[in-house]
């Protein structure tokens, strides 16, 4: 469909980032009344029933749809994956030593906000290589008294996925993993066997800004750096069923539509089938280029989320995104820090937007080349 056919633009922003047309129309539907309560969801009490339902509802269908285990705690909490780099190591390190594995921007932030609660190493990076190829878990260098491993599974800036989970307990660490899984959550089913905590800002593959979401093995509870907040002691906020202080409704609303809109479309195997094939067309028409757009990412370690690219001619980069905007193709500017062009295809992001990318990529190459 031509821009002008469709009711919206194609958003391909890297997070906040588009929320399924359905979710949205429902929120606004809603947005004065709630299910005839006479009020809107944003104007009412966390502690009343219809908010508790809600919640209770959102944390039930987030369980189902990522098969998270009994011995898992779900919290709703505040303060993004930011928040979460120096909350994970007051909940986890007990003061003592956490490793790393660096595999782009995101993950050398995590270390950074580290190093000021724990003794922090980096065990493995692919710092350095042309490939950004993810480092084979055989190599890396884990202490065997470290408190936990921390992963970043999808790097949003550099677009490098983990495609598979590293089972820590077969290179001989019974260290907790954590992932920080906050632009690919919901886009592929998690092994929680081997996990121990997993932490994600709504703000990219579920929707709105404002909610962290995390899975913590119960086990991991009850061990806070005296110096935690209350609010973000992971403790304190199970035991209050993420209700101790006031959690973002708004927010939490908003994903659980989009939870039940996840379910309608089959689930979290129907997502992951999409963004195989949503990537797979976009990279197909990057790599048949002859050179005219880049991506030096490892195959195998590609993003299936966040597809960044150049123009190896960037004095074209201005033209490419106003033809981008004028076929109703949105936000496909990079990251500052790396430039380029970067295209967000999460779960939002119907096939016929991917097809649309593909489809302008050939063109636009063929007009320049
Ligand atoms: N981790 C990853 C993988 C991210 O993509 C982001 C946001 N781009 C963050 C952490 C930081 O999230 P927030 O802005 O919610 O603190």
């Amino acid at each position: 469909l031509k821009a002008s056919e469709r009711m919206r633009p194609y958003n391909f922003a890297p997070g906040p980032a588009a929320i399924p047309e359905d979710v949205l129309r429902e929120a606004a539907a809603d947005m004065l009344d709630w299910h005839g309560c006479g009020v809107g969801v944003m104007e009412m009490s966390h502690r009343g029933k219809e908010f508790m339902q809600i919640a209770a509802q959102a944390q039930s269908d987030l369980r189902e749809l990522l098969a998270v285990p009994a011995n898992f705690r779900i919290l709703f909490m505040q303060g993004g994956g930011l928040g979460e780099n120096a909350i994970v190591p007051m909940n986890l390190s007990r003061g003592g030593l956490v490793d790393f594995v660096q595999t782009g921007g995101w993950s050398k932030k995590s270390i950074a906000e580290a190093r000021r609660y724990a003794d922090v190493a980096v065990a493995a990076t692919n710092a350095g290589r042309p490939d950004s190829a993810i480092p084979d878990p055989s190599t890396w260098a884990i202490r065997p008294d470290a408190s936990y491993v921390h992963i970043c599974s999808n790097e949003t800036v550099d677009g490098i996925e983990f495609h598979a989970l590293p089972d820590l307990k077969a290179l001989g660490s019974d260290a907790p993993l954590v992932v920080d899984c906050s632009s690919h959550i919901l886009s592929r089913a998690i092994d929680w066997s081997r996990v121990g905590l997993a932490f994600a800002g709504a703000q990219k593959n579920i929707g709105p800004a404002g909610l962290t979401l995390v899975f913590v093995r119960d086990d991991l509870l009850g061990h806070a750096l005296p110096i935690t907040p209350s609010v973000f002691d992971y403790k304190v906020v199970a035991d209050n069923d993420s209700m101790f202080n006031t959690p973002p409704t708004w927010a939490i609303y908003i994903a659980g539509l989009t939870f039940k809109w996840i379910k309608a479309q089959g689930g979290v195997a129907a997502m992951d089938a999409l963004a195989a094939e949503k990537s797979a067309l976009v990279y197909a028409a990057l790599d048949a280029s002859g050179g005219f757009y880049v991506n030096r990412v490892a195959p195998g370690s590609r993003s299936r989320m966040n597809l960044p690219f150049w123009l190896r001619d960037e004095s074209l980069d201005d033209a490419f995104l106003a033809g981008a905007k004028e076929r109703g193709l949105l936000a496909l500017k990079g990251h500052k820090s790396v430039g380029g062009m970067r295209a967000s295809l999460y779960n939002a992001m119907p096939l016929a937007g991917a097809q649309a990318l593909a489809a302008y990529l050939h063109d636009f190459a063929t007009r320049h080349g």
